[in-house]
């Protein structure tokens, strides 16, 4: 449980990607915060996993989607079962290798694509309706893979799609403000979950937090504390905001 206290009582809060990493830490802390919240993942075991971990006394919708194909019956079936949305959390996202010269950038492009850009636009454009009511707000899940150089030619079509990400977040901040929605990102560094294994990256995680100036890797829970501060009122200032947590992983040189 987060020490401070933020209070998302009464308010219904959407996480993609909460069956695993950063989305899970996210969802429980968000239920911790007495918020009601949907749980998106594809994978229901893991899924019904996370929800075990739940406050004995939350108010939750287990959702299993895919945030490519099922964004309406996202939105649709949490305005349904809690009646609005006051934050929209798009965190579920993948890395795939594809090099310019290995033949597999394309294939890897357009699944980063679909995944960590285009599902990201539809579930907003679906969403701002209800954030508008509510004056509510949006954090995406980005990568410091948006603002570093891509040292890994290999994972190219990864930075693409969060840079891309990035300017997305900008640009609805930007056309929601008259509507009184912010849309924020977070910009973590290395962050201790499945992503490196499902990337399919033989990396040793030493290495990896050898590369930080902190030498660390960042816990889940570190991300979802800097998400529910963006999503909280306390944050009413900041829209249009990338947010490095990082471990100093950009101050290399
Ligand atoms: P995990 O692999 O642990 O979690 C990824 C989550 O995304 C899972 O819950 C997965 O659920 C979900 N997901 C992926 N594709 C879909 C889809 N099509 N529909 C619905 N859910 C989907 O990794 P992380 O928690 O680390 O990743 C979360 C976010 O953080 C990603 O956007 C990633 O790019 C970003 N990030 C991660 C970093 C890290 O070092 N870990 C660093 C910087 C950014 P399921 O399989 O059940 O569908």
């Amino acid at each position: 449980m987060v020490e401070y206290y933020l209070n998302f009582a009464g308010k219904s809060v959407i996480v993609t990607g909460a069956s695993s990493g950063i989305g899970a830490a996210t969802a429980i802390m968000f239920a911790e915060q007495r918020a009601s919240v949907t749980l998106i993942g594809r994978n229901e075991t893991k899924l019904n996993a996370v929800a075990k971990k739940l406050p004995n006394n939350a108010t939750s919708l287990i959702l299993k989607a895919d945030v490519t194909t099922d964004a309406k019956k996202i939105i649709d079936e949490t305005v349904n079962k809690f009646g609005k949305i006051d934050v929209l959390v798009n965190n579920a996202g993948f890395a795939k290798y594809g090099g310019l010269t290995d033949g597999k950038f394309l294939e890897a492009y357009d699944a980063l694509m679909r995944t960590n850009m285009r599902a990201v636009a539809e579930l907003t454009m679906l969403a701002v309706p209800h954030l508008a009511k509510t004056k509510g707000n949006i954090i995406n899940t980005s990568s410091i893979a948006a603002n570093s150089l891509p040292f890994d030619g290999r994972l190219l079509p990864y930075y693409v799609s969060k840079a891309a990400l990035d300017h997305f977040t900008r640009g609805a901040a930007m056309e929601f403000a008259p509507k009184g929605i912010r849309v924020n990102s977070v910009n973590p560094g290395p962050v201790l979950t499945n992503f490196i294994e499902n990337a399919g990256a033989a990396v040793n995680p030493d290495e990896i937090a050898e590369m930080t100036a902190l030498k660390r890797f960042s816990t889940p829970e570190e991300i979802a504390e800097l998400i529910l501060y963006l999503a909280s009122d306390k944050a009413q200032g900041m829209t249009g905001s990338l947010v490095v947590i990082d471990n100093g992983w950009l101050l290399r040189p």
